[in-house]
């Protein structure tokens, strides 16, 4: 699968963009990892095609992970989409996601020309839709956040969201051939974020292939841009991407 970085930022980074992915697996079906403030502008500067997008996965209800949701939709009906739109979550995406809308655009939701189905996916309940393997896992974050292990028969990518890895994560990423983390910072700081050598005991515990840092704080990325690059250059296995950069996985 091939993976396409919108965005690497937390939530008030104004360099970088929200993080935010998207996923072109080895049949072709797209996925768009989270969908933040930033996201639609990113996503449709490169998107001419409304029928493109299979899946949104939204990892939890932070605004920078969803807050792009109503813009996304609206320029999707805007541009001529008939197709339906599959957005995958934890319990309640559907009822958040149609409330942020109602809340952006009022009536709007009733007026899609495509349409929407809201798939829970749960830690308990792995989920086989549309040919992908969706596996979920709680992380240790401020507001519930669902990491996702995405399965498309060829390949398996870890994407995070936020929060710091529980066992469970380190479980999951074991069997992925690329991780997407959230790395807040360089230690473990704050309780409810990842940080950089966090991530370092994931790749030495899980050999993976690649793990992709994002999410870092804006003031760290910028004042510590030589330790941090420093680690990059000591470990192969860790990336740290930039808007546009494309891995496969
Ligand atoms: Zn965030
Ligand atoms: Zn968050």
């Amino acid at each position: 699968m091939e993976i396409l970085f919108l965005g690497v930022g937390e939530a008030c980074d104004p360099e970088h963009g929200n993080t935010s992915i998207q996923v072109v697996t080895s049949g072709g079906v797209h996925v768009l990892c989270d969908c933040g403030f930033s996201v639609p502008h990113r996503y449709f500067a490169s998107c001419t095609d409304p029928e493109e997008l299979d899946f949104v996965w939204i990892s939890h209800f932070h605004g920078d992970h969803f807050f792009g949701m109503p813009l996304l939709l609206l320029r999707l009906w805007e541009m001529g989409r008939t197709k339906p739109l599959t957005i995958c979550g934890q319990r309640g995406v559907g009822d958040k996601i149609t409330r942020t809308l109602d809340l952006a655009f009022p009536g709007f939701g009733a007026k899609l020309a495509y349409p929407v189905v809201y798939e829970d996916i749960e830690p308990d309940t792995p989920r086989r839709i549309g040919g992908l393997s969706f596996q979920a896992v709680q992380t240790v974050h401020s507001e519930r956040n669902l990491g996702l292990m995405l399965d498309d028969g060829t390949g398996r990518l870890y994407y995070s969201g936020d929060g710091r890895p529980s066992q469970g994560v380190a479980e999951l990423i074991r069997q992925c051939d690329i991780a997407v983390h959230e790395a807040f910072m360089l230690n473990d700081e704050f309780p409810s974020h990842g940080s950089i050598t966090g991530c370092l005991e994931l790749v030495r515990d899980c050999r993976l292939c690649k793990l992709a840092l994002v999410h870092l704080e804006r003031k760290f990325r910028r004042e510590q841009a030589d330790v941090i690059e420093g680690i990059i250059q000591a470990n192969p296995h860790l990336v740290l991407p930039v808007q546009g950069t494309r891995l496969i996985a």
